[in-house]
């Protein structure tokens, strides 16, 4: 089943000074992501890989074209529909967006409190999702005394609050060591395989695709240049 289909997006913003052409990031893509999948779209920085995310999230619209979730167009969702919307897509970041002024355990329960939950069912949520990310008993620790690899989890069991059908990662792991980088790839395997939830990454390392995604898309100036299983994809001609 398609969970995720973008058709013929193009995505321009406006032009960066007065006589300038035009931005476009993303241009006249088609893609399809299955439930279920890791999909992993790699790049050079510019090609266009945010943006794609980004529309998919209903933080920008296309310019052109459409973009479904599970066959519902969302380019026009009213206000309340996306709310909804975001509470089914779970994003994770580079630098980790973490409220460097909550605890672990008040970053993994905000999206929980906006979406205004019972606090009884906030903790034990909470609880459950830090055993998940191995990091029950750093619920009272903040931010700042955590590596990296610690604060990414964090950021992951932050992004599965609202029990989403889809992750998003931007750059998840390119902050990290490749150590840690390859403990949080077992956990974004352990995030597909257990919970059922669809990933979409996007990188500029090969390595983390070849480590997690089923299926690779090749993004060039905007463009998808390239797409298919990661190992007929990356070992080229
Ligand atoms: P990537 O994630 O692959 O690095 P992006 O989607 O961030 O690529 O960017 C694609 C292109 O769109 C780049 O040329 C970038 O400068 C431009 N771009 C991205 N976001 C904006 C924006 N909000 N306003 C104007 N231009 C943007
Ligand atoms: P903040 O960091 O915003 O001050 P708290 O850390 O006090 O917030 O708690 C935020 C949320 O996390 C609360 O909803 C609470 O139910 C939950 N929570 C707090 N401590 C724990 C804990 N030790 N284990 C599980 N959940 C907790």
């Amino acid at each position: 089943m398609t969970l995720i289909r973008l058709t013929g997006v193009t995505k321009a913003y406006p032009a960066p000074s007065k006589g300038a052409d035009p931005v476009v990031a993303v241009d006249d893509v088609s893609l399809e992501i299955a439930a279920g999948e890791i999909c992993g779209i790699i790049g050079y920085s510019g090609a266009g890989k945010s943006t794609v995310l980004r529309l998919v999230n209903a933080l920008e619209k296309p310019t052109s074209g459409t973009v479904e979730i599970d066959g519902r167009d969302i380019t026009a969702l009213p206000e309340r529909e996306l709310r909804r919307l975001r509470g089914d897509i779970g994003m994770i970041f580079q630098q980790f967006n973490l409220f460097d002024s909550r605890t672990v355990a008040g970053n993994v329960a905000y999206p929980l409190e906006v979406a205004g939950r019972p606090r009884a069912e906030i903790a034990a949520r909470v609880d459950e999702l830090l055993r998940f990310v191995g990091l029950d008993g750093k619920a009272r620790s903040y931010p700042e005394q955590l590596s990296g690899g610690q604060k990414q989890r964090v950021g992951i069991a932050r992004a599965l609050a609202t029990s989403p059908r889809i992750l998003l990662a931007d750059e998840a792991t390119s902050a990290l060591d490749p150590d840690t980088t390859q403990e949080v790839l077992e956990l974004l395997r352990r995030v597909n395989d257990e919970l059922g939830i669809t990933i979409l990454v996007i990188t500029h390392e090969m390595d983390v695709i070849r480590t997690l995604a089923d299926r690779v898309v090749v993004m060039e100036h905007g463009r998808i240049i390239e797409t298919g299983e990661v190992f007929d994809v990356l070992s080229g001609p």
